[in-house]
């Protein structure tokens, strides 16, 4: 039997090769030639669904990918969510040896981060945030595409002309570190590829407590920090508290919204530019910032329908309540009008900046950053609503939940159910969190805890999971 995991991750030179070349051109060919991109590969897309997916061939019954209105097509084929499509992998997926309990069996060992899955796949899991986790293969000319888009799309500042493979750079990514997550893996994956920047380049666990974090980031002296915006806020506070003394070049967020505010705080606190992402476990590098701190789709890989509550197109540059995502890079694993969840808006206008890829805005990641108490003294520890996450995630088991703060020391848990089941979730809950406050160094927090809530996921199934007291600190 074949061995179902190699530790050499999927990478395929030529695909690399042609992917920047195509990735660097498109957006200096302009609009008319980005659209014909879009209309190529989502015909090379369908063609492959319907030839290897069994669930698509069946959807996707009479359909001639190569008409010329190829991109009109595209709104009357059906919207699929996580939920359904995960019910029915092996129908959905490409290949048949894709087998949804053994790559779960994977996923659970962390001993193998990063490594090739049946020797030609890259695997991770989505996060809860919508319910359980989703399981996404990519083969070497999806990674290939998401390669070139990270490396090509990030605005270039002077510094990065003259060192744009990050040579004089070290990098610190502050997020997650236990798990097959898209950041996690895709790190993982560039170290064993790259031996030499692997030295350079280093995964910090936001998890541990304040003190060993900031310790942990001053010994580094990064010079390129990775983080999600909340969990940036918590660095800044360190930062302010003087606990933190790092001198970043430049920081990088994504994975949760950037607000002006936050933003003006980093740039204040550590004296660098900012440089936002928008990204998702469905696409690695779904938008990207350009000088003018603004995001641009890539549209030229992805394709991103914004609909109502009832998933009908909005008008063109209205904000929908979810959004629909066509993945044109990945065709082992088609994801055709997925819903996505997230709110965003598609503005008509064109950005000063020149770029003809259309601009993006996003909203709707909006855990908010809790301050809670030190055990020590009478200041306020800051935690990132993804730490906590993480924590309820993975000590716990809870993916459905609600966690309001009531009082600067007492918060409330929530989980959906009745009975036995729901109980016991939020003991496991509880103890995950008191665990979790005590290595942090929070005092004494009271935690009420109530079942039968939250339950009713809203049709993008996204819902705020971490909530502040209304007066905390404005970030
Ligand atoms: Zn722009």
């Amino acid at each position: 039997m074949r061995e179902p995991g190699d530790r050499t991750p999927p990478f395929d030179p030529l695909a690399a090769g042609v992917a920047l070349a195509e990735v660097a051109w498109a957006p200096l060919a302009g609009a008319p030639a980005l659209r014909l991109l879009q209309a190529r590969r989502l015909a090379r897309l369908l063609r492959a669904a319907q030839h290897a997916s069994p669930l698509y061939r069946t959807l996707l019954r009479g359909l001639d990918p190569d008409r010329d209105d190829v991109l009109q097509l595209l709104p009357t084929l059906p919207v699929l969510r996580k939920a359904t499509l995960m019910a029915q992998f092996e129908g959905w997926v490409g290949d048949p040896a894709l087998r949804l309990a053994d790559l779960r069996r994977f996923t659970a060992d962390p001993a193998r981060i990063g490594d090739a899955y049946l020797g030609r796949y890259l695997v991770w899991e989505s996060s809860g945030s919508r319910g359980e986790p989703g399981i996404f293969v990519q083969d070497a000319a999806a990674l290939a595409v998401y390669d070139a888009l990270e490396a090509l799309r990030r605005p270039w500042s002077p510094g990065r002309l003259l060192d744009p493979w990050y040579a004089g750079e070290v990098i610190a990514l502050v997020g997650a570190t236990g798990g097959h997550f898209a950041s996690v893996v895709s790190t993982t994956r560039l170290r064993r590829l790259n031996p030499a920047m692997s030295q350079r380049l280093h995964e910090v666990s936001f998890l541990q407590p304040p003190e060993a974090l900031a310790a942990r980031l001053n010994a580094l002296q990064p010079t390129l920090i990775g983080s999600y915006p909340t969990a940036a806020m918590v660095l800044a506070e360190l930062a302010e508290a003087g606990r933190l003394t790092v001198h970043p070049r430049e920081i990088r967020t994504g994975g949760e919204t950037l607000t002006a505010p936050m933003r003006q705080r980093l740039q204040r606190v550590f004296g660098c530019p900012v440089i936002d992402s928008y990204g998702a476990s469905e696409f690695f590098t779904i938008a990207c910032e350009c000088p003018q701190g603004r995001l641009h789709l890539n549209s030229d890989w992805v394709i991103l329908e914004p609909v109502d509550a009832h998933g009908r197109p909005v008008p063109a540059g209205t904000s929908g309540a979810s959004v629909l995502l066509t993945n044109l890079a990945n065709t082992v694993q088609p994801l055709i009008r997925y819903d996505l969840g997230d709110r965003v808006r598609l503005p008509v206008e064109r950005c000063a900046c020149g770029s003809p890829l259309p601009l993006l805005e996003v909203a709707g990641r909006s855990d908010d950053l809790l301050h809670l108490p030190a055990a020590r003294g009478a200041g306020l520890v800051a935690i990132a609503p993804l730490a906590l996450c993480t924590v309820l995630e993975d000590d716990a088991g809870l993916f459905d939940f609600r966690l309001e703060q009531l009082a600067p020391a007492e918060l409330l848990l929530s989980v959906p159910g009745h009975g036995a089941a729901a109980t016991a979730a939020l003991e496991r809950g509880q103890r995950a969190l008191a665990a979790y406050f005590d290595r942090q160094g929070i005092a004494r927090v009271r935690l009420q805890r109530r079942s039968g809530r939250p339950g009713s996921r809203g049709r993008g199934g996204k819902l705020q999971r971490v909530v502040a007291l209304a007066a905390d600190p404005p970030a």
